[in-house]
């Protein structure tokens, strides 16, 4: 993923997801543990509806929730075509109060195992217990229809 997009509809940021999943897939199956995405910023900024063409991309048919109560979700990968990657694990840190809570629901399990892809909204409350290599996607909300998308670390 190039580094700065300017997105002015739901659906440009949701194809951004999408192309970006597609990208991760080409990725040579080498990894020791989980690929981590951080989704940082603004409230509305746009991080759930990037997942929501992310998961499509990752050819997961399930509907992707803006999780209000449950904050970590796991949604099957079945497609045949990238059997590196068995797990998405779908992680909203909105209502968690600190990095303790997420880690008390096995947090380090998921993220040592190599067949998981694990997207965290608001990452930046629990950056702390995130590996170095994360990919880091930061979300700012412009204007009603306006959103920039900035990855921070373009090379994974
Ligand atoms: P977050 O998860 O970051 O809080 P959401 O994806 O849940 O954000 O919400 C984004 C909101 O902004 C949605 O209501 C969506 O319809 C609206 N929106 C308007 N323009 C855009 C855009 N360019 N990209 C993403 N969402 C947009
Ligand atoms: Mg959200």
């Amino acid at each position: 993923m190039k580094s700065k997009y300017l997105t002015n509809s739901p659906s440009q940021t949701k194809k951004l997801g999408e192309i970006l999943a597609k990208e991760i897939l080409k990725i040579k199956p080498r990894r020791k543990k989980a690929l981590v995405l951080g989704l940082e910023g603004d409230l509305g900024g746009g991080k759930t509806t990037f997942l929501k063409g992310f998961a499509k991309g990752l050819g997961i048919k399930e509907k992707i929730l803006s999780p209000t109560f449950i904050i970590i979700r796991r949604l099957k990968i079945n497609n045949l075509t990238m059997k590196q990657f068995a797990n998405f694990y779908h992680i909203d840190c909105y209502r968690a109060q600190n990095s303790k809570e997420i880690l008390d629901l096995g947090f380090k399990e998921i993220i040592s195992n190599p067949k998981n892809i694990v997207a965290i909204e608001w990452a930046e409350r629990i950056k702390k217990i995130l590996p170095k290599n994360t990919i880091w996607i930061k979300f700012e909300f412009i204007d009603e229809k306006t959103r920039k998308i900035t990855g921070k670390n373009p090379k994974h």
